[in-house]
């Protein structure tokens, strides 16, 4: 007799979003409704998402150990590096070129009024989130030009695996040790690829078992932002056009990608995103690339056809610097701020002053939620903007952060993925894939 088909993984993730929405939305209606979704719900999704970051740096060490050292030949490694990083700063400066060009044509902050801005001002100058951001931005700024270098080179490899803000450290690692299998005798570098291969093997299958909780964790995620964001919605209407531009341009960096993928890979673009589309979903309901790594990796590996050599590289590569969803966001809104509060800083090269400093700020920022918004201030100080007037410029743009955080980091993990997959087309390991299920043997 046949099997019933069971509904696929992304549908039953894209019901449980749907079901946190309207539980969030429900659950606002009654007093102690906020305060039961903090204490009963949202604990589910942090444990989710606290799953996915437990396995991130074992994954990244397992697998780019055997990825790099299954390359057999060093100049190869080379080659998907030089690639994979050329595109990736191709990729956000298109993405970064996106985002002034919607801004510029829309012109969101010609019509906030003052009495909106005073009324953000009130609401946010004083947020302590507000002020903590522009902290950390500060303490990034006053270090050494290249303190990002001495930053991916640690000192203890035990320490560097025990925090995932490390992730650039273990890949550091981890590539050193893979070209060092690499130039041993075979058989003495056997047994321990065989250890790295067994512990990639497991960790795969981890993803497996977390991603069959996924459709529960995702509606804690989405009911916990629902609550979370409750009170803003006043004064996020006053700011739809400058959403609408962010949302605007990385619907176009989406539609780049799927351009790319069509001409580099001759892959249908459709097929791909379906392919990805439970990682993407993560990446949305957990607004971090850092947390959907695992998910982002296997989907690549067994459902896209990428092979483990190239995709244990570009993808936690590309988790850590890739970010052009941050990048295009953060060129919207900081023209959008220069709009609103500093018309007379908005001048041609302070535009090609974005381009750059936008790039760099997208590769400084962490794969976690809110992080691009800490590195606009970056952006905004490059450009000369007053110091006295950055809470203001945050409060302008911190009511409507997080959904816009969500998206962005869809199109974080999308660019990703389509790098990937470009380069393994390019060196012939593209191959087609042979998924297994996320309950297979279970
Ligand atoms: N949340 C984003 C990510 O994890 C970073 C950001 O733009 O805040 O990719």
């Amino acid at each position: 007799m046949e099997k019933k088909k069971k509904l696929a993984l992304h549908w039953k993730i894209l019901i449980g979003m749907i079901a946190g929405l309207l539980a969030g939305f429900l659950l606002l209606q009654f007093d102690g409704g906020k305060q039961f979704t903090y204490d009963w719900i949202a604990p589910w999704g942090k444990i989710f998402v606290n799953l996915l970051k437990l396995i991130a740096i074992p994954l990244i060490l397992a697998s780019l150990v055997k990825g790099v050292s299954d390359l057999k030949d060093i100049a190869k490694f080379k080659t998907i590096g030089l690639r994979t990083i050329g595109l990736y700063i191709l990729t956000t400066i298109f993405a970064i070129s996106i985002g002034l060009i919607t801004v510029n044509i829309l012109q969101p902050g010609a019509g906030v009024s003052k009495d909106t801005i005073s009324k953000l001002e009130q609401t946010y100058a004083g947020n302590q989130k507000i002020a903590q951001k522009i902290t950390v931005a500060k303490q990034q700024k006053t270090q050494p030009k290249l303190q990002f270098l001495v930053d991916i080179v640690p000192d203890n490899i035990f320490k560097a695996m025990s925090s995932n803000s490390n992730m650039l450290q273990v890949i550091f690692f981890a590539i050193f040790l893979g070209i060092t299998l690499i130039l041993i005798p075979e058989h003495k570098a056997a047994p321990l690829k065989d250890i790295f291969d067994s512990l990639n093997e497991a960790i795969l299958k981890m993803v497996d078992i977390i991603m069959l909780t996924a459709p529960y964790a995702v509606f804690a995620l989405i009911a916990n932002v629902i609550v979370g964001t409750a009170g803003d919605w006043e004064l996020l209407s006053s700011l739809l056009k400058y959403g609408f531009a962010v949302i605007l341009g990385l619907s176009i960096m989406l539609i780049v990608y799927m351009l790319m993928l069509k001409f580099f890979t001759g892959k249908n673009p459709f097929w791909f995103m379906k392919q990805l589309a439970p990682a993407q979903l993560l990446a949305f309901s957990s607004s971090s690339s850092a947390a959907t790594l695992p998910v982002t990796m296997e989907r690549v590996e067994e459902h896209i056809g990428v092979d483990q050599e190239v995709s244990s590289f570009v993808l936690p590569v590309g988790a850590t610097v890739n970010m052009d969803g941050t990048s295009l966001y953060q060129a919207v809104a900081a023209v959008f701020i220069l709009q609103v509060l500093w018309p007379e800083g908005l001048s041609f090269t302070n535009q090609l002053t974005i381009i750059l400093t936008a790039l760099l700020a997208s590769i400084g920022a962490a794969a976690v939620p809110g992080a691009g918004m800490i590195m606009l201030v970056i952006v905004l100080e490059a450009l000369g903007f007053p110091s006295e007037k950055l809470p203001i410029a945050l409060a302008l743009i911190f009511a409507i952060d997080r959904p816009l955080d969500m998206m962005r980091t869809v199109i974080n993990v999308t660019g990703d993925a389509t790098v990937s997959t470009i380069v393994a087309k390019s060196v012939g390991k593209l191959h087609t894939p042979k998924p297994k299920n996320w309950n297979d043997h279970i």
